[in-house]
Protein backbone atom coordinates (compact mmCIF):
# COMPACT_ATOMS: atom_id res chain seq x y z
CA UNK A 1 0.00 0.00 0.00
CA UNK A 2 2.79 2.19 0.86
CA UNK A 3 2.44 2.63 4.32
CA UNK A 4 4.86 0.51 6.16
CA UNK A 5 2.56 -0.02 9.32
CA UNK A 6 -0.59 -0.88 7.28
CA UNK A 7 1.99 -3.27 5.53
CA UNK A 8 3.31 -5.06 8.08
CA UNK A 9 -0.01 -5.57 9.70
CA UNK A 10 -1.94 -6.89 6.99
CA UNK A 11 0.68 -8.16 5.09
CA UNK A 12 2.56 -8.02 1.72
CA UNK A 13 2.29 -11.09 0.11
CA UNK A 14 -1.56 -12.85 0.02
CA UNK A 15 -0.36 -16.58 -0.33
CA UNK A 16 3.33 -17.09 1.02
CA UNK A 17 4.10 -20.65 -0.30
CA UNK A 18 7.40 -22.60 -0.06
CA UNK A 19 6.78 -25.20 -2.57
CA UNK A 20 3.03 -26.00 -2.59
CA UNK A 21 3.20 -25.74 1.36
CA UNK A 22 0.62 -22.63 1.53
CA UNK A 23 2.06 -20.70 4.80
CA UNK A 24 -1.26 -19.33 5.31
CA UNK A 25 -3.67 -22.04 4.89
CA UNK A 26 -1.73 -24.34 7.18
CA UNK A 27 -1.79 -21.15 9.98
CA UNK A 28 -5.28 -20.81 9.41
CA UNK A 29 -6.06 -23.81 10.85
CA UNK A 30 -3.75 -26.24 12.23
CA UNK A 31 -1.16 -24.91 14.70
CA UNK A 32 -3.41 -22.52 16.71
CA UNK A 33 -6.92 -23.93 16.84
CA UNK A 34 -5.36 -27.57 17.83
CA UNK A 35 -3.30 -25.81 20.43
CA UNK A 36 -6.21 -24.12 21.68
CA UNK A 37 -7.42 -27.37 22.89
CA UNK A 38 -4.74 -28.41 23.60
CA UNK A 39 -4.19 -26.06 26.28
CA UNK A 40 -7.99 -26.44 27.23
CA UNK A 41 -7.21 -30.00 28.12
CA UNK A 42 -4.25 -29.29 29.88
CA UNK A 43 -6.35 -27.51 32.27
CA UNK A 44 -8.95 -29.97 32.55
CA UNK A 45 -6.33 -32.09 33.56
CA UNK A 46 -4.94 -29.69 36.59
CA UNK A 47 -8.54 -28.62 37.51
CA UNK A 48 -8.50 -32.94 37.73
CA UNK A 49 -5.37 -33.06 39.65
CA UNK A 50 -6.55 -29.91 41.69
CA UNK A 51 -9.87 -31.35 42.97
CA UNK A 52 -10.09 -34.96 41.91
CA UNK A 53 -12.59 -34.99 39.02
CA UNK A 54 -13.26 -31.95 36.10
CA UNK A 55 -16.39 -29.97 37.18
CA UNK A 56 -19.30 -29.45 34.76
CA UNK A 57 -18.07 -25.94 33.72
CA UNK A 58 -15.30 -27.07 32.72
CA UNK A 59 -16.48 -30.23 30.41
CA UNK A 60 -18.78 -27.78 29.31
CA UNK A 61 -15.86 -25.01 28.27
CA UNK A 62 -14.00 -28.02 26.69
CA UNK A 63 -16.67 -29.58 24.52
CA UNK A 64 -18.14 -26.18 23.30
CA UNK A 65 -14.66 -25.64 22.09
CA UNK A 66 -13.79 -28.85 20.93
CA UNK A 67 -16.79 -29.13 18.46
CA UNK A 68 -16.52 -25.52 17.41
CA UNK A 69 -12.56 -26.71 16.17
CA UNK A 70 -13.90 -29.75 14.93
CA UNK A 71 -16.54 -28.55 13.18
CA UNK A 72 -13.43 -25.66 11.26
CA UNK A 73 -11.43 -28.58 10.38
CA UNK A 74 -14.17 -30.93 9.04
CA UNK A 75 -15.52 -27.83 7.27
CA UNK A 76 -11.52 -26.76 6.00
CA UNK A 77 -12.34 -25.97 2.42
CA UNK A 78 -14.89 -23.38 3.67
CA UNK A 79 -11.83 -21.48 5.05
CA UNK A 80 -10.96 -20.86 1.18
CA UNK A 81 -13.61 -18.41 0.86
CA UNK A 82 -12.90 -16.48 3.98
CA UNK A 83 -11.37 -12.64 3.94
CA UNK A 84 -8.85 -13.84 5.41
CA UNK A 85 -7.75 -16.31 2.50
CA UNK A 86 -9.36 -14.23 -0.04
CA UNK A 87 -8.20 -10.40 1.34
CA UNK A 88 -5.52 -10.20 3.81
CA UNK A 89 -2.41 -10.55 3.64
CA UNK A 90 -0.33 -13.24 5.87
CA UNK A 91 1.26 -10.49 7.98
CA UNK A 92 1.32 -9.80 11.71
CA UNK A 93 -2.43 -9.46 12.24
CA UNK A 94 -2.52 -13.12 10.90
CA UNK A 95 0.55 -14.56 11.43
CA UNK A 96 0.75 -13.42 14.91
CA UNK A 97 -3.68 -14.02 15.66
CA UNK A 98 -3.28 -17.39 14.20
CA UNK A 99 -0.17 -18.79 16.40
CA UNK A 100 -0.36 -17.01 19.33
CA UNK A 101 -3.31 -14.76 19.96
CA UNK A 102 -6.47 -17.76 19.28
CA UNK A 103 -4.71 -20.25 21.45
CA UNK A 104 -3.78 -18.60 24.35
CA UNK A 105 -6.65 -15.80 24.92
CA UNK A 106 -9.30 -18.06 23.35
CA UNK A 107 -8.32 -20.86 25.91
CA UNK A 108 -9.25 -18.13 28.47
CA UNK A 109 -12.51 -19.34 30.00
CA UNK A 110 -10.49 -22.72 30.60
CA UNK A 111 -7.60 -21.33 32.65
CA UNK A 112 -9.79 -19.19 34.91
CA UNK A 113 -12.30 -21.90 35.48
CA UNK A 114 -8.91 -23.57 37.14
CA UNK A 115 -8.62 -20.80 39.65
CA UNK A 116 -11.85 -20.31 39.93
CA UNK A 117 -14.15 -23.18 40.50
CA UNK A 118 -17.80 -22.86 39.68
CA UNK A 119 -20.64 -25.18 41.05
CA UNK A 120 -23.28 -25.00 37.65
CA UNK A 121 -26.84 -26.21 38.86
CA UNK A 122 -28.25 -28.82 36.17
CA UNK A 123 -30.97 -26.18 35.12
CA UNK A 124 -28.03 -23.23 34.39
CA UNK A 125 -26.16 -26.34 32.61
CA UNK A 126 -28.82 -27.44 30.49
CA UNK A 127 -30.00 -23.51 29.64
CA UNK A 128 -26.23 -22.97 28.90
CA UNK A 129 -26.54 -26.24 26.32
CA UNK A 130 -29.09 -25.36 24.64
CA UNK A 131 -27.68 -21.82 24.04
CA UNK A 132 -24.87 -23.13 22.47
CA UNK A 133 -26.39 -25.42 20.61
CA UNK A 134 -28.76 -22.54 19.16
CA UNK A 135 -25.93 -20.45 17.86
CA UNK A 136 -24.30 -23.82 16.58
CA UNK A 137 -27.04 -24.16 14.49
CA UNK A 138 -27.41 -21.04 12.93
CA UNK A 139 -23.61 -20.55 12.51
CA UNK A 140 -23.53 -24.15 10.66
CA UNK A 141 -26.70 -23.95 8.89
CA UNK A 142 -25.59 -19.95 7.05
CA UNK A 143 -22.03 -20.86 6.38
CA UNK A 144 -23.16 -23.90 4.55
CA UNK A 145 -26.02 -22.44 3.12
CA UNK A 146 -23.44 -19.89 1.59
CA UNK A 147 -20.88 -22.53 0.61
CA UNK A 148 -23.52 -24.53 -1.14
CA UNK A 149 -25.12 -21.26 -2.79
CA UNK A 150 -21.38 -20.54 -4.09
CA UNK A 151 -20.34 -23.71 -5.23
CA UNK A 152 -23.49 -24.33 -7.36
CA UNK A 153 -26.39 -22.39 -7.50
CA UNK A 154 -28.79 -24.97 -9.00
CA UNK A 155 -28.21 -27.83 -5.73
CA UNK A 156 -31.49 -28.53 -4.75
CA UNK A 157 -30.92 -27.24 -1.13
CA UNK A 158 -30.76 -23.87 -2.22
CA UNK A 159 -31.95 -23.49 -5.62
CA UNK A 160 -35.11 -22.60 -4.38
CA UNK A 161 -33.98 -19.15 -2.40
CA UNK A 162 -34.85 -16.10 -3.80
CA UNK A 163 -31.27 -14.08 -4.94
CA UNK A 164 -30.56 -10.71 -6.23
CA UNK A 165 -28.40 -10.55 -9.48
CA UNK A 166 -25.26 -8.70 -9.58
CA UNK A 167 -22.99 -7.08 -12.31
CA UNK A 168 -20.28 -9.50 -12.14
CA UNK A 169 -22.27 -12.33 -12.91
CA UNK A 170 -22.58 -13.45 -9.03
CA UNK A 171 -25.91 -13.65 -7.44
CA UNK A 172 -27.05 -12.71 -3.65
CA UNK A 173 -28.72 -14.59 -1.70
CA UNK A 174 -31.31 -12.62 -0.24
CA UNK A 175 -33.92 -15.44 1.82
CA UNK A 176 -33.13 -18.40 3.65
CA UNK A 177 -30.62 -17.04 6.78
CA UNK A 178 -29.13 -14.63 4.51
CA UNK A 179 -32.64 -13.15 4.45
CA UNK A 180 -32.70 -12.31 7.84
CA UNK A 181 -29.73 -10.43 8.66
CA UNK A 182 -26.22 -9.65 6.21
CA UNK A 183 -24.18 -11.69 8.51
CA UNK A 184 -26.13 -14.60 9.82
CA UNK A 185 -22.87 -16.69 10.57
CA UNK A 186 -21.77 -14.17 13.06
CA UNK A 187 -25.08 -14.12 14.91
CA UNK A 188 -24.53 -17.55 15.52
CA UNK A 189 -20.41 -16.91 16.12
CA UNK A 190 -21.63 -14.42 18.82
CA UNK A 191 -24.58 -16.55 20.20
CA UNK A 192 -22.36 -19.56 20.74
CA UNK A 193 -19.11 -17.13 22.64
CA UNK A 194 -21.84 -16.44 24.78
CA UNK A 195 -22.40 -19.63 25.61
CA UNK A 196 -18.78 -20.49 26.26
CA UNK A 197 -18.29 -18.02 28.44
CA UNK A 198 -21.45 -18.25 31.02
CA UNK A 199 -20.39 -21.58 32.61
CA UNK A 200 -17.72 -19.20 34.52
CA UNK A 201 -20.04 -17.78 36.29
CA UNK A 202 -21.02 -13.56 36.41
CA UNK A 203 -18.56 -12.46 39.56
CA UNK A 204 -15.66 -11.93 36.89
CA UNK A 205 -15.57 -10.30 33.59
CA UNK A 206 -11.82 -12.13 32.68
CA UNK A 207 -13.64 -15.20 31.12
CA UNK A 208 -16.16 -12.64 29.01
CA UNK A 209 -13.01 -10.94 27.47
CA UNK A 210 -13.49 -13.27 24.29
CA UNK A 211 -17.48 -12.23 23.75
CA UNK A 212 -16.55 -8.66 23.89
CA UNK A 213 -13.53 -8.54 22.06
CA UNK A 214 -15.13 -10.58 18.81
CA UNK A 215 -17.90 -8.62 19.37
CA UNK A 216 -15.96 -6.06 18.53
CA UNK A 217 -14.35 -8.18 15.92
CA UNK A 218 -16.88 -8.83 14.10
CA UNK A 219 -18.88 -5.67 13.95
CA UNK A 220 -15.50 -4.47 12.51
CA UNK A 221 -15.30 -7.14 10.14
CA UNK A 222 -18.62 -6.69 9.26
CA UNK A 223 -17.83 -3.20 8.16
CA UNK A 224 -14.91 -4.45 5.77
CA UNK A 225 -16.69 -6.73 4.18
CA UNK A 226 -19.22 -4.13 3.51
CA UNK A 227 -17.29 -2.20 1.71
CA UNK A 228 -15.80 -4.83 -0.26
CA UNK A 229 -18.77 -6.03 -1.27
CA UNK A 230 -20.31 -2.17 -1.91
CA UNK A 231 -17.04 -2.05 -4.10
CA UNK A 232 -17.35 -5.60 -5.83
CA UNK A 233 -21.67 -5.22 -6.19
CA UNK A 234 -22.47 -1.88 -6.30
CA UNK A 235 -26.30 -1.30 -7.03
CA UNK A 236 -27.14 -4.79 -6.52
CA UNK A 237 -25.18 -4.70 -3.05
CA UNK A 238 -27.44 -1.11 -1.92
CA UNK A 239 -30.39 -3.39 -3.16
CA UNK A 240 -29.36 -6.47 -1.20
CA UNK A 241 -28.94 -3.74 2.15
CA UNK A 242 -32.09 -2.33 1.35
CA UNK A 243 -34.15 -5.63 1.22
CA UNK A 244 -32.28 -7.21 4.40
CA UNK A 245 -31.62 -3.98 6.44
CA UNK A 246 -29.94 -5.46 9.36
CA UNK A 247 -25.93 -6.63 9.39
CA UNK A 248 -25.98 -9.03 12.67
CA UNK A 249 -28.61 -8.50 15.09
CA UNK A 250 -32.19 -8.65 13.64
CA UNK A 251 -33.77 -5.62 14.20
CA UNK A 252 -30.69 -3.97 16.76
CA UNK A 253 -28.01 -3.41 14.37
P1 LIG B 1 -18.27 -14.70 5.39
O1 LIG B 1 -18.13 -16.18 5.35
O2 LIG B 1 -19.51 -14.13 5.98
O3 LIG B 1 -18.10 -14.22 3.90
C1 LIG B 1 -18.44 -12.94 3.44
C2 LIG B 1 -18.63 -13.06 1.93
O4 LIG B 1 -19.82 -13.80 1.66
C3 LIG B 1 -18.84 -11.75 1.22
O5 LIG B 1 -17.60 -11.12 0.95
C4 LIG B 1 -19.48 -12.24 -0.07
O6 LIG B 1 -18.44 -12.78 -0.88
C5 LIG B 1 -20.38 -13.37 0.42
N1 LIG B 1 -21.73 -12.92 0.68
C6 LIG B 1 -22.13 -11.93 1.51
N2 LIG B 1 -23.47 -11.80 1.50
C7 LIG B 1 -23.92 -12.74 0.65
C8 LIG B 1 -25.22 -13.10 0.19
N3 LIG B 1 -26.31 -12.49 0.63
N4 LIG B 1 -25.34 -14.12 -0.69
C9 LIG B 1 -24.22 -14.77 -1.14
N5 LIG B 1 -22.96 -14.45 -0.76
C10 LIG B 1 -22.82 -13.45 0.12
O7 LIG B 1 -17.06 -13.97 6.06
P2 LIG B 1 -15.90 -14.27 7.07
O8 LIG B 1 -14.73 -14.76 6.30
O9 LIG B 1 -15.73 -13.03 7.85
O10 LIG B 1 -16.40 -15.40 8.10
C11 LIG B 1 -16.38 -16.81 7.91
C12 LIG B 1 -16.75 -17.51 9.21
O11 LIG B 1 -15.64 -17.48 10.12
C13 LIG B 1 -17.92 -16.86 9.96
O12 LIG B 1 -18.76 -17.85 10.47
C14 LIG B 1 -17.25 -16.10 11.10
O13 LIG B 1 -18.13 -16.00 12.20
C15 LIG B 1 -16.05 -16.98 11.38
N6 LIG B 1 -14.94 -16.24 11.98
C16 LIG B 1 -14.45 -16.68 13.19
C17 LIG B 1 -13.38 -16.04 13.80
C18 LIG B 1 -12.87 -16.50 15.11
O14 LIG B 1 -11.87 -15.95 15.57
N7 LIG B 1 -13.52 -17.44 15.78
C19 LIG B 1 -12.74 -14.86 13.15
C20 LIG B 1 -13.34 -14.49 11.91
C21 LIG B 1 -14.39 -15.16 11.34
P3 LIG B 1 -18.65 -13.28 -2.42
O15 LIG B 1 -19.87 -12.61 -2.93
O16 LIG B 1 -17.40 -12.88 -3.10
O17 LIG B 1 -18.82 -14.78 -2.33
Amino acid sequence: SGNPVYDFFIGHELNPRIGSFDLKYFCELRPGLMGWLLINLAMLVKESELRGSPSLAMILVNAFQLLYVVDALLHEEAVLTTMDIVNDGFGFMLAFGDLAWVPFTYSLQAHFLVGHPQELAPATAAGIILLNALGYFIFRSANSQKNTFRRNSNDPKVAALETIPTATGRQLLVSGWWGLVRHPNYLGDLIMALAWSLPCGSAHVLPYFYVIYFTVLLIHREARDEHQCRRKYGSAWNEYCKRVPYRIFPYVY
